[in-house]
């Protein structure tokens, strides 16, 4: 730290991010990317846009809002994209959280929350999940602080379902409840449907998990009119032009080759239905993911060992410390292949 670094940041602890090693070619399953390359149109578009990066994007990104509109049956003004759903969340939360409107959010689940909280200096309180990992709902009934729920969670790969979301929802009327649907396409029902029913609902989704476009940075909220409206108070005070022509196309594009993208959700789903089976003949215990990646843990390998050996094994797995599940590993879903070389890799490492 410099000793110029401001007094308010000196406590802040940032996000990490899932490693990237360059020393080898690794099978990477520790980020949650897809396998999948982008459609066609995406390469297309991207090449169309860098024609004219001289000049600036469209602020209010029209072209794209108006086809996630289409694509989710809401209007224009109940849409904003952003530079991935991290910054649609960041502006939430520096939106709608305060001493007044605290944050609350469970204590295992996606680790940016808290950084954003700190960043933001919202006060919050992290509920524990149930032994099960699984999200107690009356723990959110009428809590009367800003709700914030990854549906599915993150890592557990858990979902609650829509009635859920619903009753937390309408038992907060007075404060806004986020539902964080990054990895909805693989298994849960959205809360979009909710929106025009209650104004304190914000759902935020990606085009960096199912829509296989991590690297261009493209995510979105939808909400009531005026808590976008809200949103983007805090984004023409930050960034007006947050996403980038190429990004805005390659994300029209992507939508209008929507049933690629679909086509590869089902694939996952297949590969995460064999994944999960192979784990638990091995002696795993793995929860029941709603999502592109398993949570898993074996009785007899601690979870640190075997992301260290998997990893001299040319195969990235992610990790965490936190004391409650420091013995699982999240897995992302790749290919068959991908799969059928971790299986071997972990089968060579039991037998050893
Ligand atoms: C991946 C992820 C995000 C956001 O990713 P972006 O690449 O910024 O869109 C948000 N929430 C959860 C739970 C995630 O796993």
């Amino acid at each position: 730290m410099s000793r110029f670094f401001s007094e308010k940041f000196a406590s802040l602890v940032p996000y990490t991010p899932g490693e990237q090693p360059k020393d080898m070619q690794y099978i990477k399953l520790n980020t949650n990317e897809s396998p999948f390359p982008p459609s066609p149109g995406v390469a297309a578009a991207v090449a169309e846009e860098s024609g004219k990066l001289q000049m600036y994007s469209d602020p209010e990104s029209i072209t794209l809002r108006d086809k996630l509109a289409q694509v989710y049956g809401v209007k224009r003004q109940q849409v904003l994209v952003t530079n991935g759903s991290d910054e649609v969340l960041n502006f939430a939360f520096m939106a709608f959280g305060s001493e007044k409107a605290p944050l609350a959010f469970p204590d295992i689940t996606y680790g940016f929350y808290p950084v954003f909280a700190e960043l933001n200096r919202i006060p919050y309180t992290q509920i524990p999940l149930r032994e099960d990992f699984s999200i107690d709902v009356q723990d959110y009934m009428g809590i009367g602080k800003t709700v914030v729920i990854a549906n599915p969670n993150a890592p557990s790969g858990l979902n609650l379902p829509l009635s859920d979301i619903e009753a937390i929802v309408k038992s907060n009327p007075d404060n806004v409840v986020i539902i964080d649907e990054a990895y909805v396409d693989f298994g849960a029902q959205s809360a979009v449907q909710l929106v025009d029913r209650y104004e304190n609902l914000l759902v935020t989704q990606t085009f960096s998990k199912s829509r296989s476009m991590a690297g261009a940075r493209l995510g979105f909220g939808i909400g009531n009119e005026k808590l976008i409206a809200d949103l983007n108070t805090i984004r023409y005070s930050t960034n007006p032009y947050n996403v980038n022509r190429m990004t805005e196309f390659a994300g029209v594009a992507a939508l209008e080759e929507n049933d690629y993208y679909m086509q590869n959700v089902q694939t996952i789903i297949c590969n995460r239905q064999w994944l999960s089976q192979q784990l638990r003949e091995l002696g795993f215990e793995v929860l029941d993911s709603s999502t592109n990646f398993v949570f898993a843990r074996s009785p007899r390998l601690d979870g640190e060992s075997l992301y260290r050996e998997l990893k001299q094994r040319g195969i990235l797995v992610r990790h965490f410390s936190q004391s409650r599940i420091e013995q699982f590993n999240r897995i992302t879903i790749g290919t068959m292949e991908q799969m059928e070389a971790l299986i071997k890799q972990i089968k060579d490492i039991l037998e050893a």
